[in-house]
């Protein structure tokens, strides 16, 4: 959730982030660039660095990618320090401004204070009301912002205490990477949608601490896992060590199942499960639950790859590499008009023909949203010659629209949420389609199913079960402390 200039709420700005940070490395901005860079399929937008020296903090922020904004000397010159944090932004739509790129940055009387977001505030309409009513001048119109005013008000003295203060008004999903002049300091919401993970680089007692997204992001800077943020940590980093403080209490954890089915890269490990293993499993699980004969097991890529496998060896049915994508264009989902998203699966994708031509072809996805890249891919692989083609989907269908940082359409743009699968099967133009149950996603992710009175994760795409008050409940505070009590 975001708002727009004039305070309204502006709906299509879901975003979906990527956060890094670090404490005690020499060239810490370069070494957030890294992070950025292993990190940057959570956001190709916008992206930018804060580092802080011990006297002053030094920002870049700029459009587009990691490397073409970190990758000029000049620019890393200027990032001195052996503190910062760094932030990839991607927004599919509204304001694409630079003053909307984060970490954002302001001076306070106690120092410098920089933060870095991945998710979404689902009251940030209402918390941005009641301060520009204060008289809060806001600089962005990213929901990110309402952390520094809560913050900039607070009564408390200490920079972690107004950080409390703060946590304990908003609602939403959120990881965040926090920097003032004494500490970086990493949060996770108290149900731990967004992932956030707690990394040593450098040698013991000398070395330094990260903050990360995902674990891909310690491997290429060199660093060693030590373990995730929990739901509703406070992690406080400073030259004295880790301090951890549970502002929430214990909280239950609803960690967001898409990230093993789509966001997540497959080399990061998640809340203790390897992401790539856990895709094959959903792959095993959809070739027993969903099984068609058939020549050849075809994968949409990259998505579509690791569940492709596991169907494969499940099914004991060749994995062929029938699909190829041309990796120089950008994911179409970021394409902003379906005339342009349109396009892009043509340029994204090619059919490989000797592979498909005369077969019976199951084709592996992670997800059906718009249904505009399945129904591509299927015309693509049928005008290849493929004599049937059979579309499997690793995930349940996508019936309901994410408010916490995945980027999918409003309801009615979701083709599941509008249609039986087997309209869906026909709309696409796939001889069958079938999609993995939402007992079998569970199953592949080590529980026995899906739990109706203890659910594990946050799977309210798939099921409609959303664990944090969304936008139009958030004026109700009764509600969302009991939505908050219920998760305790
Ligand atoms: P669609 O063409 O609208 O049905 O989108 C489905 C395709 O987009 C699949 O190939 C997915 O891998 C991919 N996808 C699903 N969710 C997202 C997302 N939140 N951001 C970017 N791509 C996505």
């Amino acid at each position: 959730m975001a708002f727009t200039t004039d305070g309204t709420e502006d709906d299509s700005l879901h975003e979906e982030c990527g956060v890094f940070g670090v404490w005690n490395v020499p060239d810490a901005a370069a070494v957030t660039a890294l992070g950025l860079h292993a990190l940057q399929h959570r956001g190709q937008e916008a992206t930018g660095i804060v580092s802080f020296d011990g006297a002053r903090f030094h920002s870049h922020r700029g459009m587009g990618l990691v490397g073409d904004n970190f990758s000029n000397p000049q620019v890393m010159d200027t990032l001195k320090g052996r503190i910062a944090i760094g932030h990839n932004r991607y927004a599919t739509t509204g304001d694409t401004i630079l003053r909307n790129v984060q970490p954002l940055y302001a001076d306070f009387e106690f120092g410098g204070f920089a933060v870095a977001h991945n998710g979404n505030l689902t009251n940030a309409h209402v918390l941005h009301r009641a301060l520009v009513r204060r008289g809060c001048l806001f600089q962005s119109t990213t929901d990110s912002e309402v952390f520094v005013h809560l913050i900039a008000i607070s009564l408390y003295s200490t920079v972690v205490d107004r950080l409390i203060d703060a946590l304990k008004q908003v609602v939403g999903a959120y990881s965040l990477v926090a920097l003032s002049n004494e500490a970086l300091m990493g949060v996770r919401d108290p149900l731990g949608v967004r992932p956030l993970i707690l990394g040593r680089i450098g040698s013991e007692g000398t070395g330094g601490w990260v903050l990360a997204s995902e674990t891909c992001a310690l491997d290429i800077v060199g660093a060693d896992f030590i373990r995730d943020v929990e739901p509703g940590e406070i992690v406080v980093i400073n030259d004295q060590g880790v301090h951890s403080i549970m502002p929430f209490g214990r909280t239950r954890e609803r960690f967001c199942v898409f990230e093993y089915i789509y966001f997540a890269r497959p080399d990061s490990v998640m809340e203790g499960m390897p992401v790539y293993a856990a895709r094959k499993r959903i792959g095993v699980e959809l070739a027993r639950e969903a099984g068609v004969p058939a020549d050849v097991i075809v994968p949409v890529p990259d998505s579509g790859v690791p569940a492709a496998m596991g169907y494969a060896s499940e099914a004991n049915i060749p994995f062929e590499l029938g699909i190829i994508r041309n990796h120089y264009v950008g994911r179409t989902f970021i394409e902003p008009t379906d005339h342009i998203r349109n396009l892009g699966v043509k340029l994204k994708h090619s059919a490989n023909r000797p592979v498909l031509e005369g077969k019976r072809v199951v084709l592996v996805d992670d997800s059906i949203v718009r249904g505009t890249t399945s129904r591509k891919i299927v015309e693509m692989v049928r005008q290849a010659g493929a004599r049937e083609v059979h579309m499997r989907i690793s995930s349940p269908p996508t019936t309901h629209s994410c408010f916490y940082g995945i980027d999918t359409p409003e309801r009615s743009k979701l083709l599941a949420a509008n249609h039986s699968v087997e309209e869906m099967a026909e709309l696409i133009g796939a001889d069958s389609l079938a999609f993995v149950s939402i007992n079998g996603l569970y199953r592949a992710l080590d529980k026995n199913g899906r739990d109706p009175d203890r659910p594990h994760y946050c799977d309210a795409c798939f099921t409609g079960d959303y664990p944090i008050a969304l936008p139009d409940q958030a004026d109700n505070r009764d509600r969302q402390l009991s939505l908050l009590a219920e998760s305790h």
